[in-house]
């Protein structure tokens, strides 16, 4: 039978890391509490190794010791979730495993022989399944969280390894972030704006706008990474946020590609545009030709 590991660092958010290991003889290297030792030993796997409690020391200072034992056992698949500390220890493992790391894919099959891995490319346009024959190191999302059992019978043997962290590391604090990140994804309505908009003061145009449609304010690249109109969760796109509302209303955004992919899922697409040849003007549901600071205040107040 294959075998697989997955590594779980903090907490049991593992759900979609057990589905993809089903059928295979999956061990859980975790590195975190023992509670999240003792939960993820009751979520089904046939092994725990549990590197012992990480008291205020980051996670990601478990890679090498993760790497050695994940180099020594070579499992035919790592899996780990797309987390910053569990990032590093998949990288690592990929490292000591020599092996390819994949991100984010799409689906994940342990085949007769190897790994078959598919994934988006050229900017989501298209699907590409590779085949590895040997260890594949797998990052993806990892899931919910699994429920602890109530009692320990039947779960897996947690063994546990001393494990050295890197270097003298130690967390001196941990705090709520600032600001409200907004989950676009769930969002039901959007809109966004390009760079169309003049200035950073006229945002207030497609505030109004959102305001009267119950909707979510995203916008294009360069309104976040360049001009900081933005926080990097707002822009929508093949490296940012992908968004699948009933309604998407584009204002002064042209429609490249890059942009396009990430609201493909979309039910309804309104552009405004002074260009008629912008190419969202053209794949658009309703495009309106015209000036957004004519247009938009015209629907705003029509609505
Ligand atoms: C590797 C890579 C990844 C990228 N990832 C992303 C991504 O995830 N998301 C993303 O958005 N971009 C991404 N980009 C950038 C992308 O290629 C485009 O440059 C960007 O989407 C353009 O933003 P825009 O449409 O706001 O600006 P522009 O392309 O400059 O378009 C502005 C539009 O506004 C119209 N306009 C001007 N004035 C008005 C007005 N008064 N009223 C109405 N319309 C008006 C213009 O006709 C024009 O069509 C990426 C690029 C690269 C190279």
């Amino acid at each position: 039978m294959s075998t697989s590991y997955l590594l779980v660092a903090g907490d049991a958010r593992i759900e979609t890391l057990l589905s993809l290991a089903a059928g295979t003889t999956t061990t859980a290297v975790v590195v975190g509490p023992r509670a999240v030792a003792e939960t993820v030993a009751a979520s089904g796997v046939d092994a725990v190794t549990w590197l012992g409690e990480p008291g205020d020391t980051p996670l990601e200072a478990y890679a090498v010791a993760v790497a050695g034992i994940v180099g020594a056992a070579r499992p035919d698949l790592v899996l780990a979730s797309a987390r910053p500390a569990d990032r590093v220890l998949a990288g690592a493992a990929a490292v000591a495993l020599g092996a390819p790391a994949f991100t984010m894919p799409t689906a994940v099959a342990v085949v007769d022989g190897g790994v078959e891995i598919t994934r988006s490319v050229f900017g989501g346009i298209a699907l590409e399944t590779d085949r590895v024959a040997g260890p594949a190191v797998v990052v993806v999302d990892g899931g919910g969280l699994v429920a602890g059992a109530d009692d320990a019978a039947g779960a897996a043997e947690i063994a546990e390894v001393a494990a050295a962290p890197v270097g003298t590391l130690t967390v001196v604090e941990t705090r709520p972030a600032t600001r409200a990140e907004v989950d676009l994804g769930k969002a039901g309505r959007i809109v966004a704006v390009g760079r169309g908009l003049k200035s950073q003061d006229d945002l207030a145009l497609a505030e109004a706008l959102a305001a009267k449609l119950g909707a979510e304010l995203a916008c294009s690249r360069p309104l976040a990474e360049g001009l900081g109109w933005f926080t990097h969760d707002r822009y929508v796109g093949v490296t940012g946020a992908h968004v699948a509302p009933e309604l998407y209303v584009a204002l002064g955004i042209s429609g490249q590609l890059q942009h396009t992919v990430g609201a493909r899922a979309a039910g309804t697409v309104v552009v405004v545009n002074t260009d008629g040849n912008a190419p969202y003007v053209k794949e658009a549901d309703y495009a309106v030709v015209g000036d957004l600071y004519d247009v938009v205040p015209a629907l705003t107040e029509a609505l």
